[in-house]
C-alpha cells in the first residue's frame, strides 16, 4: 500500500535527521539524577527544545514545506518523536485513525503575470485563499474589474458582482475581479460564470476590520464551475490596476487518509493515577508549523526525555496528537476510544498548543473561569493556580487565556477531566496594555505567521520557548509525585460541554 512506502521513506529520513541532530547536539538523554522538580527543570533547556524544532523544520523542508496530518511530513514527525521516546525507555504506542483530508494536491498559485510579475502567498491571514467549494482549475487571463468601489465606501456597501448588469461589457475568458459586500460570494461567482469568466477573485471590502483573510469564505455547496479565490484588500487593490493579468491554479483534494497519535507512557508509576500531557504534532498544509505546534510538541518531548530516568509515583503519559488542525480529531479519537474506567484513572490533562509566539503573551488557560466566565472541570482551577505560581516565582508576568475547548484539551474537559495549559497567542493583535506588560509590538498579531508558510524556525521566541518549557517541566515533575487536590474524571463531577470541536482557523462565511 502507498502508505507503507511513505512510512518507510519518512521513517528513514526522520531517523537520519534525528541521529544527525543527536550527534550535533549531544544525546538528549536524561541524567540518572534527574530525580526531583528542580533538577528536571534545570535539565530542560531552551537549547534542547530548539533542537527538536530544527528537526521539525528539516522534516518540512524535505517534504513540501508542511507537516500536515495525512502527509509524509507528518509521518516523519511521528517517527522522530516515537524514536526518541522509545530510545529513552518509554512504552510507545502509535494509534492510527482515518480522517477526511481536505487540502490540495499541488501548491495553489495566484501569480500576477502583468504588468510586473508577482507570486502571492497562500493561506489565511495571508494574501489569498481558495473559497470553500471552489472547483479545481488552472486558468490565465486578463483581470476585469467588476463594479468596484475604490476607495471603499461604508462597510458592506459594495454591490460588486451582485447584479448581472455589473458584467455589461465583460469579455468572456477574462478573470472577474470583485469586491466583498452586500450579496453572497456565490451570487457574485455565479454571475461571473454567466458572463463567461474563466476564474473569479473576490477581495475583502477594504474598511477597518474588512481587510485581511480572517474569515473562511465559502460558496455554499457544489455547482461552481470556475476556480474562485478570495484575497486580502491590499492584493485586490493591486490587481485592480489597469493592464493586470494573472494565473490561477487550484488543485484540491478531499479523501480519507490515515494519521496517527503517538502515546508514550512511563513504565513506573501508579496506573490508577495518570498524569497526562499533550500537544498536537500536526501543522496546517500551508506551512511547517514550527510555532503551531512544533513548539508545544518539542516542549512536551524534551520534558518527557528529561523525566525518563525518574521513578514517578504516578504514571506519566505523553501524547502527540494527529489532525488537530482538522478539528481536534486525534485527541477526540483517543478519548472516544478510552474505556470509562481508563478515563477515570486520568488525574489531569495538560495541553500545550503554541508556546513560543514571537510577539507573545504568557497565557494560562482560565481554568477557574474568573477571567472569561467558562471554568474547566473541578481541579482545572488548581492547575491554573499552579502555573500562576510558576510564573510568579520566575518573575514573569502572565495573563489568562480563554478556556474555550479550541485545542486538544476540549475532548478531555468534555468528559470531566481537569485540564490546563499554556498559550502564547495566534492571530489576535497585541493590545497596548499587553505590550506594556510583556513587551513586543502592539497592533501586530501575537503570532504574525499563524497558519502561514512563514511559521518556520525563525518564527520562534527563544525566551518564550525557554520559560514555557520550564513551566511544563515544573508542573509535570510536580504532578509526577503529587496530584494534590486535583481529582480525575472518577472523582470530579463530569461537566459535559456542548461546544463542537473545530479547527482553529476562522469561521466560515457566505458573504
Ligand atoms: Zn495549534
Amino acid at each position: 500500500m502507498r502508505s507503507r512506502l511513505r512510512t518507510c521513506v519518512a521513517g528513514v529520513v526522520a531517523a537520519a535527521v534525528a541521529l544527525s541532530t543527536v550527534a550535533a547536539a549531544g544525546p538528549a538523554q536524561a541524567h540518572p539524577r534527574n530525580d526531583n522538580v528542580r533538577k528536571i527543570v534545570k535539565a530542560v533547556s531552551g537549547k534542547n527544545v530548539k533542537n527538536h524544532l530544527r528537526v521539525f523544520q528539516a522534516i518540512a523542508d524535505r517534504f513540501d514545506g508542511t507537516r500536515v496530518s495525512g502527509t509524509r511530513g507528518y509521518d516523519a514527525s511521528r517517527d522522530y518523536v516515537s524514536l526518541l521516546l522509545r530510545l529513552a525507555g518509554y512504552k510507545v504506542t502509535v494509534q492510527p485513525f482515518e480522517f477526511l483530508f481536505e487540502g490540495y494536491r499541488t501548491p495553489p498559485l495566484l501569480k500576477r503575470t502583468a504588468p510586473q510579475e508577482e507570486t502571492y502567498r497562500y493561506g489565511f491571514f495571508s494574501d489569498y485563499i481558495a473559497m470553500g467549494d471552489s472547483p479545481a482549475g488552472s486558468v490565465s487571463g486578463p483581470i476585469q474589474p467588476v463594479d468596484l468601489t475604490l476607495p471603499p465606501g461604508e462597510p458592506n456597501s459594495s454591490t460588486s458582482g451582485c447584479e448581472a448588469s455589473d458584467f455589461a461589457g465583460f469579455t468572456p475568458g477574462g478573470i472577474a475581479l470583485m469586491q466583498r459586500g452586500t450579496c453572497n460570494f456565490r451570487v457574485k461567482v455565479e454571475n461571473a460564470i454567466a458572463a463567461g469568466a474563466s476564474g473569479a477573485i473576490v477581495f475583502n471590502e477594504g474598511q477597518e476590520g474588512r481587510t485581511e483573510i480572517d474569515l473562511n469564505p465559502v460558496l455554499g455547496g457544489p455547482g461552481i464551475t470556475i476556480p474562485s479565490f478570495f484575497t486580502s484588500f491590499a492584493v485586490g487593490e493591486e490587481l485592480a490596476a489597469a493592464g493586470t493579468s494573472v494565473t490561477m491554479n487550484w488543485d484540491p483534494v478531499s479523501e480519507m487518509r490515515t494519521t496517527y497519535n503517538v502515546i508514550a507512557e512511563s513504565r513506573k508509576g501508579d496506573p490508577g493515577n495518570v498524569v497526562m500531557l499533550g500537544a498536537h504534532l500536526d501543522s496546517v498544509q500551508e506551512g511547517p508549523g514550527i510555532n503551531d505546534n512544533g513548539s508545544g510538541s518539542a516542549g512536551v518531548l524534551e520534558v518527557a526525555l528529561q523525566m525518563a530516568k525518574l521513578k514517578p509515583k504516578n504514571k506519566m503519559r505523553f501524547a502527540f496528537w494527529g489532525a488537530e488542525e482538522f478539528g481536534l480529531l486525534g485527541s477526540a479519537h483517543y478519548v472516544a476510544n478510552l474505556p470509562e474506567e481508563e478515563r477515570a484513572k486520568i488525574a489531569l490533562y495538560l495541553n500545550f498548543d503554541m508556546i513560543a509566539s514571537t510577539n507573545y503573551t504568557f497565557g494560562i488557560y482560565d481554568g477557574d473561569g474568573d477571567a472569561f466566565g467558562t471554568a474547566g472541570p473541578p481541579g482545572s482551577d488548581q492547575i491554573e493556580a499552579d502555573f500562576e505560581k510558576y510564573f510568579a516565582d520566575r518573575g514573569e508576568p502572565f495573563t489568562a487565556t480563554a478556556f474555550t475547548g479550541r485545542s486538544d484539551y476540549g475532548p478531555f474537559i468534555e468528559v470531566g477531566i481537569p485540564s490546563g495549559g499554556l498559550f502564547t497567542g495566534a492571530e489576535v493583535l497585541k493590545t497596548p496594555e499587553e505590550a506594556a506588560i510583556f513587551g513586543g509590538t502592539a497592533g501586530v498579531p501575537l503570532d504574525p505567521c499563524y497558519h502561514q508558510a512563514c511559521d518556520t524556525i525563525k518564527n520562534i521566541s527563544d525566551k518564550a520557548l525557554d520559560v514555557n518549557a520550564d513551566a511544563i517541566a515544573t508542573l509535570a515533575a510536580t504532578y509526577a509525585f503529587d496530584t494534590g487536590g486535583i481529582g480525575g474524571a472518577g472523582t470530579a463531577a463530569s461537566q459535559a460541554r456542548g461546544q463542537a470541536a473545530h479547527r482553529h482557523g476562522p469561521a466560515e462565511s457566505l458573504n
